[in-house]
């Protein structure tokens, strides 16, 4: 049986191409056989030391675990039946993927075939540079660049601003992106039910792909009356770290589109995306576009990806994007080869 035998870390500040700098914590997880499981976890800014000894510590727990038994150190980890603290959701999830590495490099195969293996290209969106603060003419720019470089879709950010404002935000950029391109629109719970409701229909002439958190994530009542209101489709999930919670999200119907965070692990993304392909519903995920794209491959009832571009930096090659699609590499585990370069270069001096 193959056996964990430690860890290395590193914590570092790395952003890319206009996209926040990101504080990451990368894992290593080392076994007895060699092969080692990487994977990072994010949006962490001045807590990625008191993450960074969270992570230690469920390392230290797990020594001389069997690799290929996620469920069994789960189990362990994660006191299954007692509601745990983000914080120590994010280090589990940092383990499970990096064993999701592990058992792809034992198997030969890429993890997305291992999870199920439905597509080997996915459909992406950019979600960066189109912020709601930015001059319009900055805006349409900027979606001129993603529609140049390949992209198909793209996602912005509204929620603080006049009703009026933020229709003149959508025309700018369906006239910046012509008629064909995906525009998803986030708001990050800032609306209120009727706000939301109110804002959508004024939005609705430019087409909007799915509107994003567009209220409260605790009030599902909410989400569900909002949802029955529009006809643009609704997302949400992003904020949660526990499979929990999504069941009342899709028994009652609040959304149309399910967001799975990586907060969850892999293994519990994937358990939600199957609880929400039951209920005839898609599945996206939030952030971590190289580790979670392979959950979007893997699933029959994966929509696309978020490409967020904060952590290429830290590999050696990152998945293309061709024709609007991200093509998933065939190297064995998560297909990411870490720029021991890198990891030095942007060395955060807080985490280390
Ligand atoms: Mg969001």
């Amino acid at each position: 049986m193959m056996k964990i035998t430690g860890c290395r870390t590193h914590v570092v500040r790395v952003g890319h191409d206009e996209s926040i700098n990101g504080v990451h914590i990368v894992l290593r997880l080392q076994t007895d056989a060699g092969l080692e499981g990487i994977s990072y976890i994010t949006r962490l800014h001045d807590a990625a030391p008191a993450a960074l000894s969270v992570v230690r510590l469920y390392v230290d727990r797990i020594v001389g675990m069997d690799p290929l038994a996620p469920e069994a150190i789960t189990d362990r980890l994660l006191l299954r039946g007692r509601p745990l603290p983000w914080f120590e959701a994010r280090a589990a999830s940092a383990i499970d993927v990096a064993l999701w590495d592990i058992r792809g490099k034992a198997a030969g195969q890429p993890v997305y075939k291992l999870m199920g293996g439905a597509r080997d290209r996915v459909a992406c969106y950019a979600s960066w540079r189109i912020e709601p603060d930015k001059d319009l003419d900055k805006v349409a720019r900027s979606a001129e660049r993603h529609v140049a470089s390949g992209f198909r879709a793209m996602k912005c950010h509204l929620g603080r601003e006049s009703l009026s404002r933020a229709v003149e935000h959508m025309r700018v950029l369906r006239e910046a992106v012509g008629p064909e391109v995906d525009i998803m629109v986030d708001v990050n719970q800032q609306w209120s039910v009727k706000q939301a409701i109110a804002y959508t229909r004024a939005l609705a002439p430019f087409q909007p792909y799915w509107l994003e958190d567009a209220t409260s994530n605790v009030d599902f009542e909410g989400l569900r009356q909002v949802s029955e209101a529009i006809e643009i489709p609704t997302c949400a999930g992003e904020t949660y770290y526990s499979i929990a919670s999504f069941r009342p999200l899709v028994e009652h119907r609040c959304v149309d589109i399910v967001m799975v965070d990586q907060d969850l692990g892999l293994s519990g993304a994937l358990k939600v995306a199957h609880l929400a392909e039951i209920y005839g519903l898609k599945v996206v995920p939030h952030l971590a576009t190289e580790i979670l794209a392979h959950l979007i491959a893997a699933v029959s009832n994966g929509l696309t990806v978020e490409y967020y571009p904060w952590a290429l930096p830290l590999f050696k090659q990152v998945p293309p994007v061709e024709s609007g699609e991200l093509v998933m590499s065939s190297r064995p585990g998560l297909g990411l080869e870490l720029d021991e370069s890198a990891l030095s270069h942007y060395a955060y001096a807080g985490g280390n």
